[in-house]
């Protein structure tokens, strides 16, 4: 069993990785998230979107050798706000690098199309749709986030309330 302050301390976490994704990635981690934990693995996403200047500093650490394996810029699902690396968190709280559970995480990401990228890069999981990355780097899709989504909801909303405001005071006035 985690400790609830864990649980409390990762979810944190997670939702300010989810809530950069594009809004339809940020649903799908969130729901493996949620299966995981039933199954009893605590899932800690340490990386999901990436502008391009956080991804060449990380290229440039890969070529020296020094980091994990990094993509050029634009060349990395997570530019586009379509990847998220993971990590098992073990019941101390430590994160769980060589983790065991990562064929089984990648059998429950399957499930929202989300593609493991095996032991090579085991932290690393794309939501692919069906496309390539060539063809994100030909016609670089704008990425909608969870937040932006609701942008055009709240102005709706701001719409319709000064429209009734306005019928009220007319009213109000006669
Ligand atoms: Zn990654």
């Amino acid at each position: 069993m985690y400790n609830i302050q864990i649980i409390e301390n990762i979810k944190r976490r997670n939702k300010l990785i989810l809530d950069k994704l594009d809004a339809v990635t940020s649903t799908k981690f969130s729901n493996l998230y949620t299966d995981a934990l039933n199954m009893g693995i605590l899932l800690l996403y340490f990386s999901g979107y990436r502008d391009l200047e956080k991804q060449n500093q990380l290229y440039q650490k890969y070529l020296r050798g020094e980091g994990g394996i990094a993509a050029k810029p634009g060349y990395s699902w997570h530019n586009y706000g379509r990847a998220v690396d993971l990590v098992p968190v073990k019941e101390s709280g430590e994160n769980d690098w060589n983790s065991k559970f990562y064929p089984a995480i990648d059998i429950l990401a399957k499930r929202y199309g989300l593609k493991w990228m095996g032991w090579q890069d085991s932290p690393h999981f794309t939501d692919s749709r069906g496309e390539t990355i060539e063809q994100l780097i030909k016609n670089p899709p704008i990425i909608i986030t969870k937040t932006k989504r609701l942008i055009p909801i709240i102005i709706g909303i701001s719409l319709l309330a000064l429209f009734v405001g306005f019928e009220m005071y007319k009213r109000f006035k006669r």
